[in-house]
């Protein structure tokens, strides 16, 4: 890997590529060169994608990270989203409902004088948000992969879940559970695929995981992500 650029990049010439292409590997961005093409050019076209190739490491770094065990939920700490840490600030609002805002850091407004106790009410805003956030999230997921191999589900219902980060009935209802807003979103999309592919295959067949690899390649990332982080991530909103 070169260090000159501000990617770590490594350029591997190919007589078999036949056009310029860019992969993202843990360690860096490797630069597909067919024979034909001058490295000069190979470089320009790096830099081109620069904005794609930050992203994607940026993705696989936030994929290899481990989460941290233990925060309480309460002002002052941290929550996990997009594979960071982000300030979680509580605060007492006149409001009725609880709210919860994210501009780079979430705010959490619950009501003032309430007999329940904040984290308890922190806890459910984080879960009504969740909620939505991930509705959003999957409808861009499965619009991505759904028609592929006409893999429509009936509807996607984000739920609390204790041992099951999602799951597809036999009406191809898609239940996902609502902390995976809280990994990041390529686990999401991950666990969506999975639960898509099951609509197909109902059980963990080599043909299913062959599926699950026509969507996503990569997948053994994700899945290692939750079984390294899974019960971390459950332990932090007990
Ligand atoms: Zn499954």
């Amino acid at each position: 890997m070169s260090a000159s650029f501000p990617l770590p990049y490594r350029i591997r010439h190919s007589k078999k590529a036949k056009h310029l292409r860019l992969v993202a590997r843990p360690e860096g961005i490797e630069l597909v060169v067919p024979s034909a093409v001058s490295e000069t050019r190979a470089l320009a076209f790096l830099h081109q994608h620069r904005d794609w190739a930050e992203r994607k490491l940026s993705e696989m770094r936030s994929i290899t990270a481990q989460l941290q065990p233990f925060q309480r939920l309460e002002n002052g700490s941290t929550l996990p989203f997009q594979g960071r840490e982000v300030p979680l600030l509580v605060r007492e609002h006149a409001g009725r409902k609880p709210q919860v805002q994210y501009d780079g850091r979430f705010l959490v407004s619950v009501p003032a004088g309430s007999s329940e106790n904040q984290q308890h009410l922190t806890l459910s805003a984080l879960f009504d948000w969740a909620k939505a956030w991930i509705r959003e999230q999957a409808e861009t997921i499965v619009q991505r992969h759904a028609t592929r191999f006409r893999l429509y589900p009936r509807q996607i219902r984000v739920k609390r879940m204790r041992s099951r980060w999602g799951s597809c009935g036999p009406r191809n209802d898609i239940n996902l559970n609502w902390l995976l807003a809280f990994a990041p979103l390529s686990v999401l999309e991950y666990v969506v695929v999975h639960e898509l592919c099951h609509i197909r295959h109902r059980n963990h067949s080599a043909d299913f995981w062959k599926l699950v690899a026509q969507h996503l390649p990569g997948y053994a990332a994700e899945r290692l992500w939750l079984r390294r982080n899974g019960a971390a991530l459950l332990r932090r909103f007990e």
